[in-house]
């Protein structure tokens, strides 16, 4: 079977084709380094993605804060990892680089806020 993958490793984006018989690798092209095969055996295994999202604040100066993941997870979890998000509630002020969900699910990867976002009330900033 033959299988064309984009690698999400660099903003080179290859187009990499793959031969694959029996779950295995038989030939690759395309691949500008080494990464790109790495990549690609990741995707025929244990697909890893990472999550852009946002969580609701209560007293912010805005409703919302960006989050993102510490590190990608595997590909099946990323609904159950967005359900926990939506529930989350955060308490402003918040900042770039806090952990709002430390190793969500078990996962080894935690949710990190990535903008500060003040409270509306001035003396929660202080
Ligand atoms: S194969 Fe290498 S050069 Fe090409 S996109 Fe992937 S990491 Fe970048």
């Amino acid at each position: 079977m033959l299988k064309e993958y984009t690698c999400i490793m660099c903003p080179n984006g290859c187009n990499i084709a793959v031969e694959i018989k029996n779950e295995k690798i038989l030939s690759i092209e395309g691949a500008a380094c080494k990464r790109g095969y790495e990549y690609v055996n990741q995707e025929l295994t244990n697909p890893q993605r990472n999550i852009s999202s946002s969580i609701l604040l209560e007293n912010g100066i805005l409703p919302l804060v960006s989050v993102r993941l510490s590190k990608p997870i595997p590909k099946d979890k990323i609904f159950q990892v967005m359900e926990i998000i939506k529930k989350t509630r955060l308490k402003a002020p918040v900042f770039i680089g806090q952990i709002a969900i430390e190793n969500v699910l078990g996962l080894g990867s935690d949710v990190i806020i990535t903008k500060n976002v003040m409270s509306s009330s001035a003396s929660d900033n202080i």
